[in-house]
């Protein structure tokens, strides 16, 4: 029995890799695509990926595909993922969100749906990103507060918002491991005559240019030593990868709010 999987946001770099993901994962079909008012709506979802046509349109009707389709992956923007999520929570259908820079609005959306569909969110879908803050946690709780911790990104030209939610996700994870809130202890930027680094900070570098598509690294120094875990996306297929067997997972879940940590068994 094959699950059929729609596809919001099916122009961008993540969607069209997530068509095809879907196109060639065993045990799962297209449902369909929509894109912005003003989008490529009409353009055939198969040429748009390269591959034969596969006589379907993309639409921009996002209630009407949440209807049809079993599951429903999403990679937009805030705003976008915001209105999907009242669509998730209208059709109880099983839904996947990938955007990040969510405000706490958006986010409430997102967690409001979550009571009445089951939903996989998470800042990054790959595999070993999510090892890498699970092995995070770990670290930050075994070295203790006299290591300084600091994660840097870098992400291509195009990406518009910082921290990356991949980032962001990492300091979570070592602000875990130390028991400490992460909002009590994180430092997003620096410039200027800021004084010594406080201890305890969780920190932040933000690195954007060329087409990376996303690198990231926890950081622990202390006065004679650092470790350096790091995680280099060569693929935006990795993503797509991760978010269709969330998508796959979630099928006879019940209503709530998961991680990647939940569909890859972790933790
Ligand atoms: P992108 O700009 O290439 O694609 C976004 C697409 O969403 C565009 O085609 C845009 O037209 C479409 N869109 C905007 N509003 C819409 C609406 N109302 N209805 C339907 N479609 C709409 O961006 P991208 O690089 O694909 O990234 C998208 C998001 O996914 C970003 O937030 C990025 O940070 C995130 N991302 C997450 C992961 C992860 O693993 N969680 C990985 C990569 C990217």
């Amino acid at each position: 029995m094959s699950v059929s999987i729609g596809v919001v946001g099916c122009a961008g770099r993540m969607g069209r890799m997530v068509i095809q993901e879907v196109l060639a994962t065993d045990g799962c079909s297209l449902a369909g695509g929509t894109e912005a008012p003003g989008g490529p709506i009409g353009k055939d979802l198969g040429t748009l990926v390269g591959a034969e046509s596969l006589g379907m349109a993309i639409g921009d009707d996002p209630a009407a595909l949440f209807a049809s389709a079993e599951a429903v992956i999403d990679f937009t923007i805030p705003a976008a993922t915001c209105s999907h999520a009242r669509a998730a929570q209208d059709s109880g259908t099983a839904y996947v969100v990938g955007t990040t820079g969510l405000s706490d609005d958006d986010q409430a959306a997102v967690t409001a749906a979550s009571q009445s569909a089951p939903i996989v969110q998470a800042p990054n879908f790959s595999v070993g990103v999510n090892l890498l803050f699970a092995l995070t946690k770990r670290v930050a709780a075994t070295l203790g507060p006299d290591y300084d911790i600091e994660i840097l990104e870098m992400h291509h030209r195009a990406k518009i918002d910082a921290p990356s939610g991949t980032a962001l996700g990492l300091g979570e994870a070592a602000a875990a491991g130390r028991n400490v809130p992460l909002g009590s202890v994180a430092r997003y930027a620096r410039e200027g005559q800021i004084g010594a680094r406080p201890p305890g900070e969780i920190g932040f570098a933000t690195l954007r240019g060329g087409g990376v598509i996303g690198d990231h690294t926890a950081l622990f120094a202390n006065e004679v030593e650092r470790l350096e875990l790091t995680h280099k996306a060569g693929s935006r297929g990795i993503f797509a990868g991760g978010a269709v067997r969330a998508a796959l997972w979630l099928q006879g879940k019940p209503a709530g709010l998961y991680g990647m940590a939940d569909v890859l068994g972790l933790d």
